[in-house]
């Protein structure tokens, strides 16, 4: 049965349009202008995508699994504070999910390949608002509860999480209709600054992770004597923070295929290290938002500001509505001329 399936061809790097290479990936490159039944029946032979999509789709399911344990286990409709984990384990869930699909249907054209990675980017920025959320309601050190830090947390949060969808959808691309238009033949600012697109999109998701962790940084590193909260919670987080860190290392040095080009083209390219180490990191990081959680709870409720809707679901909510817009205003000029269907990306191979 399986053989009637006829698999798409794979191609090398020379044969595909720039938009589409990748740093010392010479081999399994799919079609750049594929079906989306063509991408769905890649999954299943070894490009140098599959791993990336199975690597965040799998586990988007077991992070679907830990929320639901929580919806049913938990008073979560009464108990307001359950919210905070509700939103980060929906954030956890969402930005695997945006990434397995990214990865999935960004062959279908250059223009669709944009447009894929900039859900792609929002996503991975409201989990970081996900991360805050938690960290303001469970993880911030008694210290600092009620501070001033505390007190303009979650909104410095959201406002960053605005900032760096847009920054990263900007590295791709540059900005709508000033930049590019439909007839995009070149990417800004990566066809004139190559270094800088990349810079941006780093900078895009390291510098919300940093702002985010201030207040676990200062727990777990910085902190003495009263109000640091030392618990047996400290050690996960130092785990989650390793990988986080060899996270980031991954993404922005392309090791291992940078020292030896092509050797790494299906299995252990940077970029399936790189969402292994994250999917790792997120479920220490789980378990130490769900273990401070338990533990500080009755500190925090007598201590800590109240849990409320704004601080929790309607930041997310008004994060993901901007993050919607941001994403739309720069998809839109690639969505505009329907009846041209050449790509001129894919032509000019
Ligand atoms: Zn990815």
């Amino acid at each position: 049965m399986l053989s009637l399936i006829k698999l798409p061809r794979v191609f090398n790097v020379h044969q595909v349009p720039k938009a589409f290479q990748e740093d010392s990936i010479i081999s399994g490159y799919r079609h750049p202008r594929s079906s989306a039944t063509d991408c769905v029946l890649s999954l299943f032979q070894l490009t140098n995508e599959t791993l990336n999509v199975w690597t965040h789709f799998l586990p988007t399911w077991y992070f679907l699994w830990k929320l639901l344990t929580v919806v049913c286990m938990q008073d979560v409709w009464n108990d307001a504070y359950t919210w905070p984990l509700l939103v980060y384990l929906l954030s956890c869930c969402v930005y695997p999910l945006a990434s397995s699909c990214a990865h999935t249907f960004s062959t279908m054209s250059t223009r669709a390949r944009h447009i894929c990675f900039f859900f792609d980017y929002g996503a991975l920025s409201f989990y970081s608002l996900g991360s805050a959320i938690t960290y303001s309601a469970y993880v911030m050190p008694d210290g600092w509860v009620n501070s001033t830090f505390h007190k303009y947390y979650i909104s410095i949060a959201v406002f960053n999480t605005i900032i760096c969808t847009a920054m990263a959808c900007y590295s791709r691309l540059g900005l709508p209709f000033l930049h590019y238009n439909h007839d995009i033949t070149e990417r800004f600012p990566e066809s004139q600054r190559p270094k800088l697109g990349k810079v941006l999109r780093i900078s895009a998701f390291t510098y919300p992770y940093l702002f985010d962790n201030i207040p676990l940084f200062y727990r777990i590193f910085l902190c003495a004597g009263e109000g640091c909260t030392v618990n047996e919670v400290n050690s996960v987080h130092v785990y989650h923070t390793l990988l986080a860190f060899l996270t980031g290392f991954l993404f922005a040095t392309h090791l291992p295929e940078r020292l030896a080009p092509g050797r790494f083209d299906y299995i252990g390219h940077s970029h399936q290290l790189f969402h292994v180490c994250g999917v790792i990191g997120t479920h220490f990081q789980m378990q130490a938002i769900e273990m401070d959680m338990s533990l500080r709870r009755a500190w925090l409720q007598d201590h800590a500001p109240p849990v409320t809707f704004s601080n929790t679901l309607g930041a997310a909510l008004l994060c993901i509505f901007i993050s919607l817009g941001i994403i739309f205003l720069f998809s839109r000029p690639l969505l505009r001329h329907p009846a041209s269907s050449r790509d001129p990306c894919t032509a000019r191979k």
